[in-house]
């Protein structure tokens, strides 16, 4: 099992809200959230949402500080939602599969989903870095993602946003400028 693919979960999440449009208005909302994802199916009530919520906000925080270079609160409240959200681990065999590792497959749904992802976010951390938590540097976009690039260069959540205003361009001189293709001298 790859513990930092749970962190996707993550990603998912905190996106469901970006500025004004919030995607868990609504359990409707939730259960697109939840659609791909079978092993955290089952009945959902308002407080799910409410508590979904709740993870949300939580979980945004820490990519705000990892963002921003504040890496010991980003850790701090990483290993708190680590404390309240436990993982319980099975090994299983099903399918024709080898034996495999399952988590928590009781209790609530936030509870399952911010189980996983608190795993997956401290596996991904402590594999690749706090530093690929990324927050879109847009103005207005407020999306997280994962910076995947070799240098650690990222800072826009899609080519859509790199192309928009970035709202702290002024104020952070490693912002990418818009760099002009170089015309070839010879034409
Ligand atoms: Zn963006």
């Amino acid at each position: 099992m790859d513990l930092a693919s749970y962190a996707d979960l993550a990603i998912d999440l905190v996106n469901t809200q970006r500025g004004r449009q919030d995607d868990l208005r609504d359990l409707e909302g939730l259960r697109a959230l939840l659609v791909h994802r079978p092993h955290l199916g089952g009945r959902i009530a308002h407080r799910d949402l409410d508590a979904m919520r709740e993870l949300r906000a939580q979980l945004r925080a820490i990519f705000v500080s990892a963002a921003r270079g504040d890496e010991d609160d980003a850790v701090d409240r990483l290993n708190t939602l680590l404390i309240h959200h436990p993982v319980h681990p099975q090994v299983s065999r099903h399918d024709g599969q080898d034996w495999h590792l399952h988590f928590n497959e009781a209790g609530s749904i936030p509870d399952r989903y911010a189980a996983r992802t608190a795993m997956g976010l401290a596996a991904k951390i402590a594999d690749q870095g706090i530093d690929r938590l990324g927050l879109c540097r847009a103005e207005g976009c407020e999306r997280v993602f994962f910076d995947t690039t070799a240098n650690r260069s990222r800072r826009y959540c899609s080519d859509r946003c790199a192309g928009r205003p970035s709202v702290t361009a002024a104020c952070h001189p490693s912002a990418p400028r818009v760099n002009v293709p170089a015309r070839d001298s010879g034409q």
